[in-house]
């Protein structure tokens, strides 16, 4: 199944002009089977999400996009973080301490909120996200190449913020995930792929590929 990973509800992230419901049709339209709300430094939507999804049927998973001291960092399984910014490792280790999973955000787009470097000192990331939909075709093969090298699992997300991008990157799991727990050891197994929306479907984009130029994306 194919999953938005990483996107912004305007209820707490205030840059984002979405609404959850919106959010759930554009993704059923183009065959998502569950999104992913991670808005910045908040889980505030956690409760809601999980209410509108009993009522709906429509697995939603409220993570956060937490901005540590060196970028972006994508987090889930989480009940506490911190409630101003604090160096990545210190965030990593606190996602590990509660059992969660975590994965570097568009680590080389160009408005210092990556990694950038620093995926090479920090221990613990599970993933790295090697397609963002708000991030250029030229980072995001870079994000492939230190993919592969530090042997980080590898996702798509479209970082949406209006409408147009809801799902225009996804993330393909072998599996089917309906809960949170699920949806947590289908992460950790790693088998996840990162995809493209184009021509009415999902394509799955192989990292090894895309980083050396044989598959173009945007
Ligand atoms: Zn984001």
């Amino acid at each position: 199944m194919f999953i938005d990973t990483h996107m912004h509800e305007m209820t707490y992230s205030k840059d984002s002009f979405l609404k959850l419901d919106e959010m759930v049709q554009i993704a059923k339209e183009k065959g998502l089977g569950a999104i992913c709300i991670t808005d910045h430094d908040s889980m505030g939507l956690k409760e809601y999400a999980e209410e509108y999804s009993g009522r709906t049927g429509f697995p939603v998973f409220v993570g956060i996009e937490f901005f540590s001291l060196q970028g972006d960092i994508v987090a889930f399984g989480i009940d506490e973080y911190p409630k101003e910014r604090i160096p990545a490792q210190d965030f990593i280790d606190l996602v590990k301490a509660q059992g969660g999973v975590c994965f570097a955000a568009h680590p080389f787009r160009n408005n210092n909120r990556g990694l950038e470097e620093n995926l090479r000192t920090v221990k613990g990331l599970d993933g790295l996200e090697v397609l963002n939909g708000s991030t250029s075709e030229e980072a995001c093969r870079k994000a492939a190449r230190y993919a592969i090298e530090l042997g980080l699992f590898t996702l798509g997300s479209s970082d949406c913020h209006v409408p147009e991008k809801v799902g225009v990157c996804a993330t393909y799991f072998p599996e089917e995930v309906r809960t949170m727990e699920e949806f947590l050891a289908a992460f950790k197994k790693g088998e996840m792929k990162p995809a493209h929306y184009a021509d009415g479907a999902y394509r799955i984009i192989e990292v090894e590929k895309y980083e050396k130029g044989q598959v173009r994306v945007f």
